[in-house]
């Protein structure tokens, strides 16, 4: 066992602490890495606070995970010492259910092994990226291309690929009319690779304090929901809306949006439920969908794409002791646009 230096919620209701964690001996397929850096995601919050049920304590969090590889086990062929890597939001999966035979790990019928709070295949309770170092299998460690600048890269693990797959198999591309409703940390990655795949690109944001920045991530207009205006005006002129907002929404507001055949997809996680009229769906025979991350697969190829079409996140970086704030502002809508934690700080 490696004890390692980290960061850890002691319940749902108090801030989080400097600690230390074990990780396990490396096995013939894993590898150890060393954390560079580890992004907040909006889910490591919900997770901690108890918002999609209890958890055990103490917790560490954290699926948007970068960092060098420094030891491979036996077997390991997929990675060598010295590689730039990144972990995101699971680090294994059964192999061979139907989903996962397919490529589709974060779809395992038995269940993905989530990064953090997830009951390992070895029966403990995984620890996330809020660390200086993590023992991972090597078919769920991606590879970071050198062309996208390390202290950003981290956010793509979680934020890219979320919001990377959903673009992706709905096919946003030229002609396409895509609204990104929420400018956080994945709706501003929705903005960025959605704009980089040819779409015509709305932002929908409560307020338009953040129009000039989200014009400038590449949309192509930018509207207030605040403004109930937005929602007569924009009736009926979207093909594909991604949702993206960590609380509940009035649904039937933002279907109604949707174009013949229009799909909204629901990335957005919150706790309770979001009620919905099934006539909104009859209406131009739209579609309510959701998406949860994206395959190992999809993941490597979201970040070919990223460094190809030189996207990377806008991100702000901290020192773990500042997490606990971190975390109140991304709760404030006060976040441009994904907190990074430099993870020499959890030293
Ligand atoms: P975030 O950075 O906090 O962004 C969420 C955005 O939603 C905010 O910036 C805000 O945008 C908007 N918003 C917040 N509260 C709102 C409210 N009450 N009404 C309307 N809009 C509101 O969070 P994130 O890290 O991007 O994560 C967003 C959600 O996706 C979370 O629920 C997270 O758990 C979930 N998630 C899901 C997956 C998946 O696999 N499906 C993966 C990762 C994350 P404006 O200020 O622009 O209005
Ligand atoms: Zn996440
Ligand atoms: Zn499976």
């Amino acid at each position: 066992m490696l004890t390692v230096n980290a960061y850890a919620a002691p319940s749902a209701t108090e801030p989080l602490v400097k600690t230390t964690i074990e990780r396990r001996d490396l096995g013939p397929n894993d590898v150890l890495i060393e954390i560079a850096y580890s992004g907040i995601c909006h889910s490591d919050i919900h997770t901690v606070r108890g918002d999609w049920g209890p958890q055990q304590y103490p917790l560490t969090v954290g699926h948007e995970i970068v960092g060098t590889v420094t030891e491979v086990g036996s077997d390991v062929t997929l990675h060598q010492v010295g590689d730039r890597v990144g972990v995101g939001c699971m680090v294994n999966s059964c192999r061979e259910c139907e989903n996962c035979l397919a490529g589709q790990q974060q779809y395992c019928l038995k269940g993905n092994t989530g990064t953090y709070a997830s009951v390992d295949r070895d029966g403990t309770i995984t620890q996330g990226g809020y660390s200086t170092h993590v023992v991972v299998v090597e078919d769920f460690v991606l590879r970071v291309p050198e062309s996208i600048p390390f202290e950003k890269a981290a956010p793509l693990l979680c934020a890219g690929i979320t919001t990377y797959s959903p673009l992706s198999h709905w096919n946003a591309g030229p002609g396409k009319r895509v609204a990104v409703v929420g400018l956080g940390g994945l709706g501003h990655m929705a903005v960025k690779i959605a704009h980089a795949m040819g779409a015509e690109v709305t932002v929908l944001s409560q307020t338009l304090s953040k129009k000039d920045d989200g014009l400038k991530l590449g949309a192509d207009h930018y509207y207030a929901t605040k403004d109930e205006a937005t929602f007569r005006d924009l009736k009926n002129s979207f093909d594909l809306i991604i949702n993206t907002v960590s609380a509940v929404i009035d649904l039937d507001a933002y279907l109604s949006l949707l174009a013949l055949d229009g799909t909204m997809v629901n990335v957005g996680a919150p706790g309770q439920a979001l009620p919905l009229h099934v006539f909104t769906l009859f209406g131009n025979r739209r579609s309510f969908a959701g998406s949860g991350i994206g395959s190992i697969g999809e993941t490597q190829e979201m970040l070919d794409f990223c460094a190809e079409h030189g996207i990377a996140p806008e991100t702000e970086l901290i020192s773990a002791d500042y997490i606990n704030e971190a975390y109140e502002r991304v709760l404030n809508s006060d976040v441009r646009y994904r907190f990074v934690i430099d993870a020499s700080t959890f030293a």
